[in-house]
């Protein structure tokens, strides 16, 4: 029999009455069941974490930045196991869900290295105008209140991290919510901030069900929200909160460009290699997953029979074997929906160069070129294992077909010239540019989010803990 995960109320392991079960979308084994919390159980945690506020901004860095670290060490430590917990409720293959506990490590670390850091102060002088003689400003940044967390299915762990680590860094509450699928990853981030000093109500993960989330989004004493996630739900949440601090981190249909400078056969293998891997990575959930390749015409021919090969070379398949590179979706529904949008796009025109076929919640890697441009393939994000390739007629044109998009989250230009380098890096209307390789990358210490309707704020440990706080001003006079 599996035994009920509790969830983290104030820093303790307790259950509800509910529980609900999590299932591996692989081969639908029940991976755990994980109590819910009740009303009740949450309003506790909820005015923990309000009751803690003033005493845990007031906490010394010190205590703060050795709980991170010591999550950080044991992460490290328990990597192994964690790896195939992420693997069986998320259906990512275990060499990624390894990769994910390793970012996970390093944004534990970064955030205590950052709570070292942080609101150490600044002065100004103000003598510089009028009225300002013999006196001193002095900056100092201070929580906005209890942040609330929300974080999506598909970085169960490191997104959960991104939420978490940089609040107790900067010395502000949270209650986390991780993501009805895939609950259990994030929940281990409580086993190992329980063995901190941390006080408690600082700090609690709640699987709330849906449905009673808005009660928890309007609560005046959570100022501060934290979304990672789609964007119906992301500007739902802001739209019923309008005068609260939201970051949102939602959806991409990132694309990579390929441009004339970047012709050798070397560059054109590792640009296809990179393409291959990081449409697939996840089954292409993730944000920054390659959607859509744009190749200037004078190395299209080249490179798309080369795209092709390094798609169907990725190994797909069971995520708890070593090999695979590309396992299930997330569930059977997310499949179909990419399987509809596949459908769509050839019915309306486009070619299928290779996969196409679902199996359950797998989908095949999948190429298309001659898209069209008003199919949800060119239009929404995909978030599956599908990438479109097109031709542009030289720099601005495929500057000009990245930018054809509601989304900006990260584009990838492979040129080697310094000055299309900073081109694209004005031109591209998204939150990075990565030149050289494809968008998909991200350290989890830089500035990181979207433009137009990709999100609002950025993430990224001192990013965040930035976000989490304001800066407040004191005037010294007299002196
Ligand atoms: P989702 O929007 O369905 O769910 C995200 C979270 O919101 C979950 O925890 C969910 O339970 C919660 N939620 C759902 N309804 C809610 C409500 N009414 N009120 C409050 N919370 C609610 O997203 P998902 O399917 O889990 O994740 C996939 C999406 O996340 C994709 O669009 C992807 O691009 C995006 N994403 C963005 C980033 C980024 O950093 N920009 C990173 C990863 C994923």
């Amino acid at each position: 029999m599996t035994s009920t995960h509790a969830f983290w109320l104030a820093g303790r392991q307790v259950t509800g009455e509910d529980s609900f079960d999590v299932t591996s979308p692989w081969d639908d084994r029940l991976v755990g069941k994980v109590s819910v919390p009740t009303d009740a159980q949450t309003e506790e945690a909820v005015a923990a974490a309000y009751a803690v506020r003033e005493d845990f901004a007031a906490t010394p860095a010190h205590v703060r930045a050795a709980a991170l670290d010591h999550v950080s060490r044991r992460l490290v430590e328990r990597t192994e196991e964690i790896a195939r917990l992420i693997s069986a409720e998320n259906g990512k293959p275990l060499k990624w869900a390894r990769g994910e506990v390793g970012r996970a490590v390093s944004v534990f670390r970064f955030a205590a290295e950052e709570a070292r850091r942080f609101n150490g102060g600044e002065a100004q002088r103000l003598d510089t105008d009028l009225g300002g003689q013999g006196r001193l400003a002095f900056t100092r940044r201070f929580p906005k209140g209890v942040v609330l967390g929300i974080a999506p299915f598909n970085f169960p762990l490191n997104l959960c991290a991104h939420k978490i680590a940089p609040a107790i860094a900067a010395g502000a509450p949270i209650i986390l919510k991780p993501a009805p699928a895939t609950p259990l990853s994030g929940l281990v981030i409580g086993e190992l901030l329980a063995e901190t000093e941390l006080p408690a109500g600082a700090w609690s993960i709640l699987p709330v069900p849906n449905d009673r989330m808005p009660a928890l989004v309007q609560d005046p004493r959570l100022p501060v929200i934290s979304f990672t996630g789609s964007e119906k739900v992301g500007y739902a949440i802001m739209d019923s909160v309008p005068r609260k601090h939201c970051t949102l981190e939602l959806g991409g249909n990132g694309a990579a460009v390929v441009l004339a400078d970047f012709a050798s056969d070397e560059d054109l293998d590792w640009a296809a290699g990179r393409i291959a891997t990081f449409s697939n990575y996840q089954g292409g959930q993730s944000c920054i997953s390659v959607q859509r390749v744009i190749a200037d015409t004078s190395v299209y021919d080249r490179l798309l029979p080369r795209i092709v090969a390094a798609v169907e070379a990725q190994i797909t398949g069971d995520p708890g074997d070593d090999k695979t590179d590309v396992g299930p979706l997330v569930s059977e529904d997310a499949a179909k929906r990419v399987e509809a949008w596949v459908d769509e796009a050839v019915e309306a025109g486009a070619a299928l160069l290779t996969g196409g076929k679902r199996d359950g919640a797998s989908y095949a890697p999948t190429v298309l070129t001659d898209v069209p441009a008003d199919v949800a393939l060119s239009c929404e994000e995909v978030f599956g294992p599908v990438l479109t390739v097109q031709r542009a007629d030289g720099e601005a044109a495929a500057f000009a077909a990245v930018n054809d998009s509601k989304y900006g989250l990260q584009a990838g230009v492979f040129t080697r010239d310094l000055q299309t380098a900073f081109r694209a890096h004005r031109a591209l209307e998204v939150g990075g540019v990565v030149i050289g390789d494809v968008p998909s990358y991200r350290a989890d210490q830089m500035p990181y989010g979207g433009a137009k309707q990709s999100g609002v704020g950025r993430e990224g440990v001192k990013f965040a803990m930035d976000d989490y706080t304001y800066e407040r001003v004191m005037v010294l006079t007299g002196l």
